[in-house]
């Protein structure tokens, strides 16, 4: 099996990522030409170009190859306002290089990417680049990354000259160099029985360091700092070699049943929609049959498209521990598990939409093309989900943020040329049973229809979701083939409860019922369950939950005061703030329903030198009037006669 190695380039923005990026495909032989950012013609900057004439052709990864080591490329996103999406981005990862400004230093944004690379467990390496820039100050980075990031970090070269057009490196073969006595002593210091022979023996051979790092790296117990002058191409050699010489390999059996998940989607012109896959265990090929595990389902591939250079071709093979984008998966999602489930690494947990939108095309007759480009786009991005309500003419659109929602009005805009308009965005609630009760209903009119059914329904701690369970005894009065409708039923009956949201945290079980040998159509029990639903709902009443949020706010110490007092102002709960030189770190919880303008008020404060992190944290107990009830979406089962017309009709259609 080929060596090989799934790397992402993290950054804050404007570190360099760009342009490292086009150096180490320039360096590698994998381009000929340099583009450069300044000019617009960089890799990226071209393919964004073609991304806005509706055609998507980025690449999963870009490849290249440095000494008999494959190296995939992977695309990471950029902005990070919300910490639980970069991680899933980083999720495919088997290791980093975080690009880190010699000018800017350690900036609030590199602090949240690190904390998502430590989280993951993801080894990692730090380039320290732009030496030559104004102001640049290595020493001082380091001790920044010593102090925000890591004391672990572990400069493996020097730089000299830096703020300068003379800003030069030191080799990185150092170990047999004298003079580097430091840096063999700090290796030696991370690992006991390394300080040990390097006492006895008054140095460490080149190959007991170099086992040395490349297990502390593997293990993250070490992070190699690199410098590097990325606009010039200087450093990224040696970058490329300790990348080679220290981070792990992807692993995985191609032997074993195929496991893979798709960490992105796209539109192919041709093609049609196109998932990229990184696979764990096993092998693929073309016309193999994919069975796709979240979904149920089972597709055949029709293309596997690796990449060759710059060029995307059909391999018709991917192997455990490759990536490549997959043809004829027409219903792939981004987080769907592939194969084998269960040989897939966990945490590949998704965030949780927390706002609910409605967006209407400003050509009303658009609304079919509208329609059909938020299923596009719903497949592309998991946070989103678009639902169409028939007999309204917007979409109902599920959220995690403000900033989603200005992508994707500029993605219609552009690829499908199509204008929209979103109304305000309202917090997507929850309700649970406040107390236990009976719900029940007898659906015996108007003839021909016989459906009885009685639930108990009680309230279950939070977290709990949906727990069904059958208790009839008496098979005779309701058959088992109408009994097993009941649980087919129970999602879209907790769709919405009396306040108009999604039910959860409770147990629903079926206590009784009764068929009729003669009146009974096959599916009245489907028509009869929704009503004994929310007949029982009512009965019990419900309580709102709202969604909280977990915050991590890094900002100057001078704000604290009035950060704190925006907190509280928005029902928040801090922690204790940590200082750290003249910046403040705070920890807080606040609902998502207070905190969605949080982003520019705090810009507003701090004068933009605040940043955010957020993740979703739990659901919480929620006065109803600090909260919203939304009006039913379609036609309400406590509304019996015009609930009847309608399913009958929906079901017979
Ligand atoms: P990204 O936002 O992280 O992708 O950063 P870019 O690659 O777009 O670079 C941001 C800016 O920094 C551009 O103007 C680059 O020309 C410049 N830049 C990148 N690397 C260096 C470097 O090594 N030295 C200097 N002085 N500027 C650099």
């Amino acid at each position: 099996m080929a060596e090989r190695l799934n790397l992402g380039l993290v950054a804050h923005v404007d570190a360099g990522k760009t342009t490292l990026t086009e150096q180490l495909l320039y360096v590698s032989g994998s381009i000929r030409q340099l583009g450069r950012v300044d000019e617009g013609n960089t890799q990226t900057d071209y393919l964004a170009v073609e991304r806005s004439r509706g055609i998507s052709v980025r690449s999963a990864c870009t490849v290249l190859h440095w000494k008999g080591l494959q190296i995939n490329l992977v695309d990471t996103p950029g902005h990070v306002d919300f910490l639980s999406e970069v991680e899933r981005a980083l999720r495919v990862l088997d290791a980093a290089i975080l690009v880190v400004s010699a000018a800017e230093g350690v900036q609030s944004q590199t602090e949240v990417l690190w904390q998502a690379l430590s989280a993951l467990g993801i080894p990692t390496l730090l380039f320290v680049n732009k030496i030559d820039r104004m102001g640049a100050d290595p020493e001082a980075v380091l001790s920044e990354i010593a102090a925000r990031l890591s004391p672990d970090a572990l400069p493996l070269q020097r730089v000299e000259h830096a703020g300068s057009e003379a800003a030069a490196i030191g080799d990185l073969r150092l170990p047999t160099h004298p003079g580097h006595a430091a840096w063999v002593e700090d290796l030696a210091a991370t690992d006991e029985a390394l300080l040990t022979a390097y006492l006895a023996q008054g140095g460490l051979s080149e190959e007991a360091l170099h086992t040395a790092l490349q297990e502390g790296v593997r293990a993250r117990r070490l992070f190699p700092v690199l410098f590097g002058r990325a606009a010039r191409g200087l450093g990224v050699e040696a970058l490329l070699d300790a990348v080679q010489a220290y981070l792990p390999r992807a692993g995985g059996d191609p032997q074993a049943p195929p496991a893979g998940v798709v960490f992105g989607v796209e539109q192919h012109p041709t093609l049609g929609r196109v998932a990229h896959v990184r696979l764990y265990a096993g092998r693929l090929h073309n016309r193999d049959l994919v069975i796709n595990a979240t979904q149920g389902r089972s597709d055949k591939l029709t293309q596997i498209r690796a990449i060759h250079g710059a060029r995307q071709v059909d391999t018709g093979l991917l192997e455990a521990g490759d990536i490549a984008a997959l043809a004829g998966l027409p219903t792939a999602r981004v987080g769907d598990l592939l194969g084998d489930a269960a040989a897939v690494p966990a945490g590949y947990a998704l965030a949780t939409p927390l706002l609910t939108v409605r967006a209407f095309p400003v050509k009303e007759e658009q609304l079919p093309q509208l329609v059909e480009a938020m299923d596009i786009l719903s497949a592309e991005d998991p946070l989103l989900s678009a639902e169409w309500v028939p007999g309204e003419r917007a979409l109902h659109l599920k959220v995690t943020g403000l900033i989603q929602l200005e992508v994707y009005q500029h993605t219609l805009e552009e690829r499908f040329q199509l204008l929209c308009r979103f109304s305000e965005p309202v917090v997507l609630y929850q309700e649970t049973p406040t107390q236990a009760g009976i719900g029940s209903v007898a659906y015996t009119m108007p003839k021909p229809c016989w459906a009885v059914l009685r639930f108990a329904i009680e309230p279950l701690p939070r977290g709990s979701g949906v727990v069904y369970e059958n208790a009839v005894t008496d098979n005779d009065a309701i058959l088992p083939r109408y009994q097993a409708q009941v649980p087919k039923a129970l999602p879209g009956s907790l769709r919405q409860g009396p306040l108009g949201w999604e039910v959860t945290d409770l147990k629903i079980t079926l206590l009784s019922g009764e068929s009729h040998h003669v009146h009974t159509h096959p599916l009245d029990f489907l028509v009869a369950t929704p009503m004994a639903i929310m007949d029982g709902l009512l009965n019990c009443g419900t309580t709102l939950l709202e969604p909280m949020l977990a915050l991590r706010l890094t900002f100057p110490a001078e704000c604290l005061g009035r950060v704190m007092g925006l907190l509280i102002r928005a029902r928040g709960e801090c922690g204790a703030p940590s200082h750290r030189g003249d910046t403040v770190t705070l920890e807080a919880q606040a609902p998502v329903a207070t905190t969605l303008t949080l982003p520019m008020q705090l810009a507003a404060l701090t004068g933009g030198r605040a940043v955010l992190g957020s993740r979703f944290s739990h659901w919480q107990p929620c006065p109803l009037e600090l909260g919203a009830s939304t009006p039913y979406r379609g036609v309400n089962p406590a509304d019996r006669a015009r609930y009847i017309l309608w399913a009958r009709s929906a079901l017979q259609a």
